[in-house]
């Protein structure tokens, strides 16, 4: 039996540079970003400024999570109480707590079997919902038809959020992820693209909307002490009409992040190069299908889904487990059980009674998805497709046709 060993939750460790940088700020022992000696940038307003320049953005906002970044996008966006915000219904648990937290209302749309937006649900869902604003999870790293989308919010009036917790580093048709809507926000959590814990990242070229964000994070009325920020007229206009939500982020995080964003475009080729190890492996298996993507899309390949289509649902499980025992941990989006990290739109029960979306549902019923740490070298990717091989024919799924 082949086996496995390695752990998918196993990232790289933090750079030496980065740990360098964090203790020496710890020396210090100014942790809080607003602590500054007199003439010093803090870490986190420098860290700023360098994710603005990396994204081609014009303002930034270091805070507290992801999730947390998503939640003061729409405040700052303007959403009010009640209002409907339209969202892929494949995503994860912080994309519609952040919905619920803001005092909006998720309307989830439909995705097809590319994990994209389905774009006629988008539409019959905006001119319903009259909705203002789309909150788009590249979830997965799946970027939809980027020109279809804004085109369709232009015409509808919607502010688009982009959610690149999966994103990081993506581009399509040449242009970043995050480029396109009027709000980017991504995730600095261990999972992601960067690694700091914890963290959050927003940028916009929105003044209003950077501005109100800041002020949100809980800047107090020190944001002048922000390396990405609108000028202080811009503040003089809103900060006492904007509460402040506490969510910033530390000094000491920052500096763990900096040497990542600097390494990213390196790191984002090392993990598509293991995903198309990956996926040429695992596409000649019989009965996975593997998402098709676009020549424009240059996503990055941190983790990889397939459908498992030629067999009973229900045997679905006897899969996971046989590659389990051989080391490979495949999370399973059709559970009707939310497992880990992994759930679908219908156990957000607090969102009250949904309309079902039996497009997602069945695309989701039989998607299974892998993490793809930069700990995994290609040959541990081979291994991988072997293990999966091995597990297919075990459980008889080569010879079925169901
Ligand atoms: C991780 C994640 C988030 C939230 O990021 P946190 O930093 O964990 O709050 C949002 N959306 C998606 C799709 C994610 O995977």
């Amino acid at each position: 039996m082949k086996r496995f060993a390695k752990y998918f939750t196993q990232q790289e460790p933090i750079p030496e540079p980065a740990i360098a940088r964090a203790v020496e700020i710890m020396r210090t022992g100014r942790l809080h970003r607003y602590n500054i000696a007199p003439g010093e940038e803090s870490e986190v307003s420098a860290l700023e400024r360098e994710f603005a320049d990396y994204q081609g953005a014009r303002y930034c906002l270091a805070c507290a999570s992801g999730g947390y970044a998503l939640h003061i996008a729409l405040r700052a966006a303007g959403l009010e109480p009640g209002e409907p915000v339209l969202a892929n219904a494949y995503t994860l648990a912080p994309v519609p707590g952040a919905i619920h937290n803001a005092g909006g209302v998720p309307v989830l749309v439909e995705v097809d079997a590319d994990y994209h937006v389905d774009l006629d649900d988008l539409a019959a869902k905006a001119v319903r919902s009259r909705s203002r604003f789309l909150l788009l999870s590249h979830m997965r790293g799946h970027v939809a038809d980027m020109d279809a989308v804004t085109a369709l919010c232009r015409d509808h009036g919607i502010t688009l959020i982009e959610d690149c917790a999966h994103t990081m580093g993506a581009r399509w048709r040449g242009r970043l992820s995050g480029s396109f809507g009027v709000i980017a926000c991504f995730s600095a959590q261990t999972y992601k693209h960067v690694n700091a814990g914890e963290g959050g990242l927003l940028t916009t070229d929105n003044a209003i909307v950077a501005a109100r964000a800041i002020v949100h994070s809980g800047s107090y009325m020190l944001y002048d002490r922000h390396g990405a920020a609108p000028d202080e007229s811009v503040f003089r206009r809103i900060r006492l009409e904007t509460p402040n939500y506490s969510g910033r982020m530390d000094n000491l995080r920052a500096a763990l992040l900096r040497p990542q964003i600097a390494a990213l475009s390196t790191n984002c080729a090392r993990w598509t190069h293991l995903y198309e190890v990956l996926e040429a492996g695992l596409a000649r298996l019989p009965g996975l299908r593997l998402p098709k993507r676009v020549a424009h899309e240059a996503f990055v390949g941190s983790s990889i889904q397939f459908q498992v289509t030629d067999l009973e649902l229900s045997r679905i499980p006897t899969l996971l487990a046989a590659a389990a025992e051989r080391g490979v941990e495949l999370k399973w989006f059709g559970d009707d059980e939310p497992k880990g990290f992994t759930s679908r739109f219908d156990s957000w029960r607090y969102l009250g009674d949904l309309p079902d979306l039996p497009q997602t549902r069945a695309v989701l019923s039989r998607t299974c998805d892998m993490r793809i740490p930069l700990t995994f070298t290609e040959a541990d990717c081979r291994l991988i497709v072997d293990v999966i091989a091995e597990a297919l024919a075990e459980i008889g799924a080569t010879t079925t046709t169901a």
